[in-house]
């Protein structure tokens, strides 16, 4: 662990920097408190600090209430040393956001608990943010392919279509929905089925865009957002992914798999306002005629005329 020392005072620096470095920790030092919240708001900065409270140029204290209001998308916790030992000194550096503190002259034993307690906050502090990103991710993606799910691919479309008014670009919206899949089921059986929506989750990712949005709208019906796609370009992306799906038969288990699409393309063009509900129906629309005009094609309607 990285363990921040802003210390003014060189003896009390250099005596820090040695036990920390002999406890095992990686040790940065500074003299002021402006380097010292330089160094907090670097990339790679260290979440740990050993903050002297009387220093030239900003005071650990007012460091303190700087990291405390403007660093929130990490924790850093601070360990105040002080020469300043009266009760009123010590709530308020606790009160400028001190998470412990420690007076001058220090016990050497007493630091290293104070350290480990300290540690042991930061790494609670970890594990609570890793869980939380889990979570968010259980929640918007779909366990079987990793596409956003339903909810987080209509909401996202709902955001582009908010941002694409307002920026006055073009959104192209592709509803593809697999062939004749309930058959796949049917003669291969439910696992090499999964396998196959897989793979075509895989395809709709290798031909679209990092910053497309991409979401299995239901069991084999996927959804693409192509934010500043107009009509044209959606239709070009249909297309090949129409042929993408069809030239290569799905391996699986030994077998090789045959496979075709059904598309429906539409774009909201120039950035005319226009709600979820409406350019789902639209694609949704087109869809329905890929299937009904022998599915394996593309169909497209533009929004004017749905
Ligand atoms: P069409 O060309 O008209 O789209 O025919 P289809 O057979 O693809 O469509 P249908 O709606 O009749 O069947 C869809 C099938 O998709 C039925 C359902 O069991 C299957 N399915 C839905 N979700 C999953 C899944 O997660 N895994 C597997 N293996 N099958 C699924
Ligand atoms: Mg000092
Ligand atoms: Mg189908
Ligand atoms: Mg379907």
């Amino acid at each position: 662990m990285k363990i921040l020392i802003a210390e003014d005072d060189p003896l009390y620096s250099k005596m820090l920097e040695s036990m920390l470095v002999k406890w095992g920790y990686e040790v940065i030092t500074c003299s002021d408190g402006f380097r010292a919240w330089e160094i907090l708001t670097s990339e790679n900065a260290p979440k740990f600090v050993i903050l002297d409270w009387m220093m030239p140029g900003m005071e650990g204290i007012e460091v303190c209430r700087k990291v405390r209001e403007n660093i929130k998308d990490t924790y850093v916790y601070i360990l105040m040393l002080t020469a300043k030992a009266e009760v009123k000194d010590i709530i308020e550096g606790m009160e400028s956001g001190a998470d412990d503190y420690l007076t001058k002259p220090f016990n050497a034993n007493e630091l290293k608990v104070r350290l480990m307690a300290g540690r042991r906050i930061l790494e609670m502090q970890e594990e609570l943010i890793s869980s939380r990103e889990a979570l968010r991710i259980m929640a918007t993606r779909d366990a079987l392919t990793g596409l956003l799910n339903h909810v987080a691919i209509v909401d996202a479309l709902g955001r582009r279509l908010v941002q694409t008014t307002r920026e006055k670009t073009p959104v192209g919206i592709v509803m593809a929905d697999l062939d004749y899949f309930k058959n796949i089921n049917d003669t291969f059986g439910h696992l090499v089925g999964d396998a196959v929506l897989r793979e075509t989750a895989k395809r709709l990712q290798l031909l679209a865009r990092p910053y497309d949005d991409i979401g299995r709208y239901g069991g084999e019906e996927f959804l693409v957002v192509l934010p500043g796609c107009n009509l044209e370009d959606t239709v070009n992306y249909a297309k090949r992914l129409r042929e993408c799906i069809q030239e290569n038969a799905v391996r699986t288990n030994g077998a090789n798999i045959p496979l075709t699409i059904s598309i429906g393309a539409t774009a909201s063009v120039d950035g005319k306002a226009t709600d979820v509900d409406t350019i789902i129906h639209t694609a949704d629309n087109a869809l329905y005629r890929a299937k009904n005009n022998g599915r394996n094609r593309v169909e497209f309607t533009t929004h004017e005329e749905s």
